[in-house]
């Protein structure tokens, strides 16, 4: 049964079928226009093409171009191996061990250039990869471990089996801009038309062999609006356990990917649909079984849409830091309760909490400092003394603090009049900084009394009442 599943999966005819026929159409036809292409990416493909390699334009930007977005990024995809790109260029880098590519810069731009790769169906059929006499001795060309998860990539072939290894028909798009052609093995013009998003290929085995296209499943399913085919759709259930072999730096790099789309909200949407949203993110779990969490998070992805919408950006630090927020919050709540300092619970809460969430998502070090200021930053805000302000308005965090608080205030969970207070306070000029700390010293001896009182009370578990900003 299962050598007949074999000789079926790996016979000429199969091959084949998997690796698509080619078809061109006409780039004009398609509404793609060679001129607003930027120049960074028509030199890439020229200088390739004029050294007699076969270059194109590859992915997210073929696909956002015929779609009429603007693309993010442009991407190449070449012939040509690495070390045969990198002299083309004046200032290329070869980076990338699993996944071997050259980055070609252009000012503050980098175009990436990949080698065309073969699909690991394709067995016998790869050429010049420097993996393959290991990965030979290992009785494969490509390294996968236990799971079928593929641990390397850099098994060069030819255009169409670089097709087959990409993860959805509608990314696997190449356009060649000198000859205004778009190049498709695997019907993504129609599933493009249709607005379906379809795995190439065999969807079970190739979220097996990487199991981060699961994710990319939610992420590329709400940015593009697209629906899932049915036959895409159904193994992610039984799939999604997957998602725990996958190194935590790349779950970390998709998540980010995932968040920065413009599309976060949604984004989160299907990743819960899809039950993916558990184990990959345990905390945003406990945070959205909370009505407070799940509103503070939910703002503030609406946040990050907005601002991405609006050619802004959104730091990964204030976006994992407002995702972990509601257990931060109500861990430090409950040390407080149990009569830990605020600032010293803060630090606790914000250590334990991060810890819980390395397990599964390791966020960097430079990421997770900066998210611990910007909580760190949240009593701080609260105390309007002209010592603690100055301080506060002088810190590299105070933008992403001062965002963080107006999120805390929209939600409820601060005072608006801080907010106020504070947007006032940057405003400002010196006197009128003064007078604002004048106005708040005399709010403050108002509510001394208050303040007092409501120290000795125990402070229920929720985050507001941990809120020292609100006193
Ligand atoms: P975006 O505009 O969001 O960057 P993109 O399509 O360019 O979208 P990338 O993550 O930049 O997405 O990947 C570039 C291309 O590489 C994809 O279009 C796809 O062809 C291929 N690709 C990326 N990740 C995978 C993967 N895990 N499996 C198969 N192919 C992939
Ligand atoms: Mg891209």
């Amino acid at each position: 049964m299962i050598r007949k599943l074999i000789t079926r999966l790996f016979s000429p005819k199969a091959q084949a079928k998997s690796l698509g026929k080619r078809v061109e159409a006409a780039g004009a036809g398609l509404g793609i226009d060679p001129a607003r292409l930027p120049n960074s990416a028509l030199t890439v493909v020229r200088n390739l093409q004029q050294a007699g390699f076969e270059a194109y334009i590859v992915g997210g930007a073929v696909r956002d171009m015929l779609l009429g977005l603007k693309p993010k990024d442009f991407d190449v995809a070449t012939n040509a191996t690495p070390e045969q790109v990198k002299p083309l260029f004046r200032r290329a880098l070869l980076i990338g061990r699993r996944f071997r590519i050259v980055h070609v810069m252009f000012g503050r731009e980098v175009i990436e250039v990949s080698t065309f790769r073969a699909n690991p169906d394709a067995q016998g059929q790869a050429v010049d990869g420097d993996e393959r006499s290991a990965d030979k001795l290992a009785g494969r060309h490509h390294a996968v471990d236990a799971h079928g998860r593929l641990l390397r990539d850099n098994v060069w072939g030819s255009q169409d089996e670089d097709a087959a290894r990409r993860d959805f028909t509608v990314n696997a798009l190449y356009y060649d801009p000198t000859r205004d052609v778009v190049v498709d093995y695997h019907h993504g013009l129609r599933d493009l038309k249709a607005r379906t998003l379809r795995m190439i290929g065999e969807p079970s085995r190739r979220y097996r062999e990487d199991p981060v296209r699961l994710l990319r499943v939610a992420r590329f399913a709400a940015k593009l609006g697209f629906d899932i085919a049915p036959g895409t759709l159904h193994p992610i259930a039984a799939h999604s356990e997957l998602l725990r072999n996958v190194p935590s730096a790349r779950l970390f790099d998709e998540t980010i990917k995932l968040l920065q789309t413009g599309h976060a909200l949604a984004s989160l949407d299907n990743l819960r649909r899809l039950g993916l949203h558990k184990g990959l993110l345990p905390l945003i779990d406990l945070a959205l079984s909370q009505p407070r969490g799940e509103a503070f998070v939910m703002a503030a992805l609406g946040d990050t849409d907005a601002r991405i919408g609006a050619g802004k950006t959104a730091s990964p630090s204030f976006l994992f830091a407002c995702l972990l927020w509601p257990q931060v919050g109500q861990r430090w709540a409950e040390l407080q309760a149990e009569g830990v300092p605020q600032i010293a619970a803060l630090d606790q809460a914000a250590d334990e909490v991060l810890a819980a969430q390395a397990e599964r998502l390791a966020i960097q070090r430079r990421i997770s400092t900066d998210m611990r200021e910007i909580w760190a930053l949240q009593p701080r805000l609260g105390r309007r003394t002209a010592r603690y302000a100055h301080a506060a308005l002088a810190h590299p965090r105070f933008r992403a603090a001062f965002d963080f608080l107006l999120l805390r205030a929209r939600t409820g969970e601060a005072a608006e009049e801080l907010a106020r207070w504070w947007q006032d306070f940057q405003d400002a000029d010196e006197a009128g900084r003064e007078a604002l700390l004048e106005q708040a010293a005399r709010g403050a001896d108002a509510e001394a009394p208050k303040k007092r009182r409501r120290r000795r009370r125990k402070p229920a578990a929720t985050a507001d009442a941990a809120d020292p900003a609100q006193d």
